[in-house]
């Protein structure tokens, strides 16, 4: 069995591969695809659910609406065209390092029963000590990443990759082990996790899938930073980043999520920095991992990766993918559109917690099965021309 599997994983290894040097995502002298090993395992299902510490969430007992897709009184699960939750079909796993420690992290993904959410265990801290669910209650640090904790210490660094692609492949319940404080760095992007999601599959479990629908406008700003959630049918992101380094420059995007584009136009935008960063956060003792092998590194001659860019404007497209998993720390998939302005992880929090802070600015809502889909337009307003961005 784990033979099949690996030769099975070995082929989609092998079209990754291809996919990254082909002619729809090729950077310049092609590039490698991602560092870490992989290795799955048999199916091993979550039993007993999680302690009752970690549902945190804000009572739904006010929140949950009734849409016009599901009346009072019905079980919501049994509407027809109701979307239910989704989890993993089977573990599987990979190894990386941290970007961070430079050490390297065992990661396991673990299906998990509906209503878990997403739960990162430490499995180096024993008991429900190592727990920490993934809620914007529970960072603990956004300044290089988005740390969260729970209330024994623990804490998992960088999760924000991770938290996108979970989002981008419709995940709602999952329990993700590691051992050690940081979730490896991979490829700097979300690809690696969207790969290994998409190697063992997800499947649909028995109970609709809660949306947090948003009601008004909500908006956080900070010097010449802002974000800013508001009302629209689907889950859309705008982002606007504008950097003195002629590298990066302005650039701009509008991203309307759905049939899973989530993978084809962000999941693949690396993180980046700047030559001067690196050296002060590696004087720090940080960034130890970091690596032209996981992250775009800029210099004054501009960017110093061999294989360039892998999109004209990767870098506003990574400001949109980890705004996709700071958001997903809502605990529920949004409804609404998001704009950034120069924005990151810490106003990013800060936005979530204004808008869930206010019941008056959302509700919980059942998703329909065709919600995602009654948009045909994938992207709108896009600032350049997609397909020659992506070609
Ligand atoms: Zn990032």
């Amino acid at each position: 069995m784990k033979f099949v599997t690996q030769t099975k994983k070995n082929n989609e290894l092998s079209s990754y591969s291809v996919a990254n040097n082909g002619a729809m995502h090729t950077a310049p002298g092609g590039g490698k695809s991602f560092v870490g090993e992989f290795h799955n395992i048999s199916v091993d299902k979550l039993a007993g659910g999680l302690p009752a510490q970690l549902d945190n969430r804000p009572s739904d007992k006010d929140h949950l609406a009734n849409t016009e897709h599901t009346n009072s009184g019905h079980n919501v699960a049994s509407v027809p065209g109701t979307a239910l939750q989704r989890t993993l079909k089977n573990s599987i796993g990979c190894t990386g390092i941290g970007l961070h420690s430079g050490s390297d992290v065992n990661l396991m993904l673990r299906p998990a029963p509906s209503g878990t959410g997403i739960v990162f265990r430490r499995t180096d801290i024993s008991g429900d000590a190592g727990d920490v669910l993934a809620d914007v209650h529970n960072v603990v640090d956004a300044m290089l990443g988005t740390t969260i904790g729970n209330a024994s210490g623990a804490t998992v660094a960088t999760i924000e990759h991770l938290m996108a692609a979970l989002r981008g492949a419709g995940i709602d319940n999952l329990l993700i082990e590691l051992d050690g404080p940081e979730i490896p760095i991979m490829d700097g992007s979300a690809a690696p996790f969207l790969f290994l999601i998409e190697c063992t599959g997800t499947v649909a479990q028995n109970a609709p899938r809660r949306a947090i629908e948003v009601l008004k406008p909500v908006k956080v700003t900070d010097g010449n930073k802002s974000a800013e959630i508001s009302p629209a049918p689907g889950f859309s992101l705008g982002f606007e980043i504008d950097f003195e380094s002629a590298t990066i420059g302005k650039q701009d995007m509008e991203i309307q999520l759905v049939n899973g584009n989530f993978k084809d136009i962000l999941s693949r935008a690396r993180t980046f920095g700047f030559t001067h960063e690196v050296e002060q956060l590696r004087a720090l003792g940080l960034a130890r991992g970091g690596s032209l092998d996981n992250a775009i590194v800029i210099s004054s001659e501009g960017v110093l990766n061999e294989e360039g860019l892998r999109f004209n404007d990767e870098f506003v497209r990574h400001k949109i993918l980890d705004s996709v998993g700071d958001l997903y720390l809502a605990g529920a998939p949004l409804i609404g559109h998001f704009h950034g302005v120069r924005s990151g992880h810490a106003l990013n929090h800060m936005l979530l917690k204004k808008l869930l802070s206010d019941s008056s600015a959302w509700r919980y809502s059942i998703q329909t099965a065709s919600s995602d889909r009654h948009i045909s337009q994938t992207i709108v307003g896009h600032s350049m021309d997609v397909s020659a961005a992506i070609a």
